[in-house]
């Protein structure tokens, strides 16, 4: 049987319609409308024209040399890993969260909780290693979370965070590595 232009088109549209609702509902995935609030701009301690002020600078060429591809999707290209699919999330060893791209330190596990957001969160940060700003893609208004040293992406912050501080850090776990606590004179931290 022939297909018509009319049916080719409304397979497109169809096809088309699918994509995008798949790609907007993998990118809310980080926290989102239905659970965090906007963080008001009084708490972000940067804007998003401060590129140039990162203490480590790389050309876009250089990030993809030290980067895997999957890395750079996410801390250069702000992107979004599956949920649950990170290998940090469920890591309960004590020690460092470090920046994936620049190496210096972001988060500790104590600060780690478990948020059931499919994404490692954390309620705190090491003071003034992470900046905040803007961010309205996707249709949505949050707060990006970077690393102050390098500018890499790391996810998103809401204030609905179930500790004392309120905060939710929700970080994709490709954006960190993990520096596990050195254990001493055979004792465990
Ligand atoms: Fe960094």
């Amino acid at each position: 049987m022939k297909t018509n232009n009319y049916e080719i088109r409304y397979m497109y549209m169809k096809k088309h319609a699918f994509i995008c609702l798949a790609f907007a509902l993998l990118t809310a995935g980080c926290g989102n409308a239905q659970t965090g609030h906007e963080i008001t701009t009084d708490t972000m301690n940067t804007s998003s024209e401060d590129t140039n002020s990162f203490k480590v600078q790389k050309t876009d060429a250089e990030w993809r040399a030290v980067l895997s591809p999957e890395r750079y999707a996410i801390l250069r290209d702000k992107g979004t890993e599956r949920p649950f699919s990170g290998e940090l999330l469920f890591n309960e060893e004590k020690g460092v969260y470090t920046c994936a791209a620049c190496g210096e330190a972001l988060f500790t596990s104590d600060m780690k909780f478990d948020s059931h957001c499919g994404w490692p969160s954390f309620d705190k940060e090491i003071e003034g290693k992470v900046i905040k700003q803007p961010d309205y893609s996707h249709g949505m208004v949050r707060t990006e979370i970077l690393c102050a040293k390098c500018g890499g992406h790391l996810g998103h912050i809401f204030d609905d965070g179930p500790t004392e501080t309120g905060m939710r850090y929700c970080v994709n776990s490709l954006s960190l590595d993990f520096e596990k606590k050195k254990e001493t004179n055979g004792s465990k931290p």
